[in-house]
């Protein structure tokens, strides 16, 4: 028995091998900077065990031909389900079994490995989230806020999803006082969210809120909507803290993304899109208190052109801003729309080493998670291999070789 077992045995050789997987000869960029030279990057499980200037040995071993290496992209605003199609219990489970996987799959193949859902259907996006992490379905790490929380008839209820009150009432939590917000908060904590995102230019029917005229080219109607009370947003906030959870809020207006921060949100999700800057108060308080900024100039950009001089603004008072597209079915391409997000953050002014760090380690920090964002020991083995240099043109990150994903290769164009 003895022997049969040794003659079975891998070769002695595999064992001694210290790494799964050494990805050799690979210029890098960490989620902070590029280093000097060119890295050995040795990854054990799921983990990066070694970056190292010296020669590893591993069991699969990639050339990584004087490429590029960083860390997995992160895109901190999705919406992954369709509101124009889902609309009954049918065409939900069909969506979710024939079309999620595609979607998903997209953002693998333009080397996303983390997304943040921000407002879609709770039930349907923590089973997909439960399905992602327990490897039945492929895709990258999903983080979700499940529904989004509004002011009753706010946005997106009466504006977007408008004509899906079906939809609405899975994707959007509507709430009328601050103890309804503190309720719904706690819901979706106890089904362990990983965030909240609430909405400030939520309410209509509140009477007394300042007024904002909602419109959007897409959709024909204008939208008088009035901004969430400050009571209200503030117990969302509380009660999401209370929970340890952070709080991302969509504003549009400065004297909204004023309100929101004063209640002590985290995020902003667009910021300011439909008027200039013109408080410096804003500025100082987002950086002072490590607010992240989120342009998503890929849908605002066109909407609202003042959200691109904005951008600059905000980055110019040094403020954490963190790349996420707004991505939703139905407009251009989930992941190719990441990279666009990318691109368009540089065309705005941001460097390309700064755009980096918002699509990784800085969205990281978003999400509250130190394990990826960052190609270093220790850390998850999130990331891709490029055939060009993303911080000499943002554009390299189109020119994707390998994508690997909580150390497996999930992604091999070589
Ligand atoms: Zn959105």
């Amino acid at each position: 028995m003895m022997d049969r077992l040794e003659a079975d045995a891998p070769p002695p050789a595999d064992h001694d091998l210290p790494y799964d997987v050494v990805i050799r000869n690979a210029r890098v960029f960490d989620g902070r900077a590029e280093l000097p030279g060119p890295r050995n990057v040795g990854i054990r499980g799921h983990a990066i065990a070694a970056v190292s200037e010296t020669p590893l040995q591993g069991r699969i071993e990639i050339d990584g031909d004087g490429g590029w290496l960083m860390p997995g992209l992160i895109d901190t605003h999705i919406h992954l389900l369709d509101f124009s199609v889902v609309t009954d219990p049918d065409s939900l489970s069909d969506y979710v079994d024939n079309v999620i996987p595609l979607t998903l799959d997209r953002f693998l193949q333009n080397g996303i490995t983390s997304v943040k859902s921000v407002g879609d259907p709770t039930t349907e996006i923590l089973a997909l989230r439960a399905r992602l992490s327990a490897g039945s379905l492929r895709g990258p790490r999903l983080f979700v806020t499940g529904s989004s929380i509004t002011g009753r008839d706010g946005h997106p209820v009466s504006t977007v999803f408008g004509g899906n009150r079906w939809y609405a009432a899975r994707a959007v939590g509507e709430v009328d006082s601050a103890q309804m917000m503190r309720d719904l908060v706690h819901h979706l904590a106890d089904q362990r969210v990983d965030a909240i995102k609430l909405v400030s230019e939520g309410a209509c029917c509140i009477p007394g809120s300042p007024q904002y005229v909602w419109q959007n080219p897409v959709f024909p109607a204008a939208v008088e909507l009035v901004r969430l009370p400050r009571q209200i947003l503030r117990a969302g906030i509380e009660a999401a803290h209370e929970r340890r959870l952070r709080v991302t809020v969509h504003t549009v207006q400065q004297d909204a993304a004023i309100e929101a921060v004063e209640a002590g949100a985290d995020g902003l999700e667009h910021g300011i899109t439909v008027e200039p800057i013109t408080d410096p108060r804003l500025l100082d308080m987002i950086r002072d208190r490590g607010v992240v900024y989120t342009p998503t100039l890929w849908i605002k950009g066109e909407m609202h052109p003042t959200s691109i001089p904005n951008t600059r603004v905000v980055m110019d008072a040094g403020v954490r801003i963190a790349c996420g597209s707004d991505s939703f079915p139905g407009r251009g391409a989930f992941g190719e729309n990441t990279i666009e997000e990318a691109e368009l953050l540089v065309a705005a002014g941001m460097s390309t080493s700064q755009v980096l760090v918002a699509a990784t380690s800085e969205a990281a920090r978003h999400l509250d998670r130190s394990d990826i964002g960052t190609l270093a020991p220790g850390k998850s083995a999130d990331m891709i291999l490029l055939a060009g240099n993303p911080v000499e043109d943002i554009s390299n990150l189109r020119k994707l070789r390998l994508t690997i994903l909580n150390g497996e290769i999930v992604v091999d164009r070589r």
